[in-house]
């Protein structure tokens, strides 16, 4: 079995969660296996320490960015930097409104989170219609930073939101495809 059919398996599907319709890609199987864990951190990790790839900070989306996107910074020798929902974050920040299917959501960011010159990986378990990704990255873009790719565990391409990353010219790499 090779790494994404291995991780593709400990992920759970949960129908109608939570709204009727939704098929909800659970990542916690992943987290709870320590050799599944591990080999999921692995990956990114082997990706972002080459050289060319390597940020000088990793950004995680609230909240299950955060899980994966603090232990890889701290195998890459880099700090981790969260963006949360409005309301979260106790100093001065920067945010961004981006829209749902139903309504809007905020992010913000710690104005003194990111620095012009630095090379962001943002990371977030799954990517659905992308908005927010898009969004993680216009906050680290607003305070100076090169968003230099974006990560994830799993994409939902029939959602169309990496094509539009893509097109947005945002670099991707995510390990599981959902149809
Ligand atoms: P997007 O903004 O539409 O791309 O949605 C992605 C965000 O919603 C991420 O922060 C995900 O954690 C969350 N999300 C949406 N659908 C799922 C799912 O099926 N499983 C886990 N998280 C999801």
């Amino acid at each position: 079995m090779d790494t994404a059919d291995y991780l593709r398996s400990h992920i759970r599907t949960v129908p109608d969660w939570p709204a009727p319709g939704v098929m909800f890609r659970d990542i916690t199987p992943l987290l709870q296996d320590p050799k599944v864990f591990r080999v999921l951190i692995d990956t990114f990790v082997h990706r972002y320490m080459d050289p060319t790839l390597r940020p000088t900070v990793v950004a995680g989306l609230d909240a299950r960015g955060f899980i994966i996107g603090s232990v890889l910074a701290y195998e890459l020798g880099v700090g981790f930097v969260p963006i949360r929902k409005k309301g979260k974050l106790p100093f001065n920040t920067v945010e961004e409104t981006y829209e749902l299917e139903y309504g809007s959501a905020t992010v913000e960011l710690h104005t003194d989170a990111v620095k012009a010159g630095d090379r962001v990986l943002l990371i977030d378990d799954l990517i659905a219609t992308g908005g927010t990704m898009m969004a993680g990255r216009r906050l680290l873009e607003k305070l100076g930073a090169e968003v230099t790719e974006g990560a994830a565990i799993v994409d939902l391409p029939e959602l169309g939101g990496s094509a539009k990353l893509r097109d947005s010219g945002l670099a991707l790499f995510t390990l599981i495809d959902f149809e």
